[in-house]
């Protein structure tokens, strides 16, 4: 990709976060410039759309970074977890994000998320 065309997304990817981030307390994507970015896929994951993707962490990075602060994780730690652990981030569209991601409150997160999406991509069972 040319330098000014990946500016230019770098730059859109940016204004999108701070529109979403906007009243987000807990897991709102919120450092775009992190490592993290570069596992997103082209697809949510749950739904498979291609539109207003985002990267939902599993475990939440204020999670992350209030067990960092009480000592039970390295900074090491803290940094693969947020920026270095494939497994530890889905590439989901922003209404799988809010809805199964984090069970419709940016508080919380879906412990089970992996199985969540699963069961979406598989629908109904007989
Ligand atoms: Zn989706
Ligand atoms: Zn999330």
């Amino acid at each position: 990709m040319k330098k000014w065309l990946r500016q230019i997304a770098v730059v859109v990817a940016l204004a999108a976060l701070a529109l979403c981030g906007a009243g987000f307390v807990a897991d709102a994507p919120q450092k775009p410039a992190s490592g993290y970015r570069a596992f997103a896929k082209a697809r949510c994951e749950a739904c498979g759309t291609t539109k207003a993707l985002d990267v939902h962490h599993k475990l939440p990075q204020h999670i992350i970074k209030i067990r960092l602060a009480a000592g039970k994780i390295t900074a090491a730690e803290a940094d693969r977890l947020i920026n270095r652990d494939p497994d530890n981030v889905r590439t989901l569209c922003e209404h799988c994000h809010f809805a199964f991601g984090h069970l419709c409150d940016w508080h919380r997160w879906n412990a089970n998320v992996d199985e969540t999406i699963k069961s979406i991509k598989e629908g109904p069972q007989e």
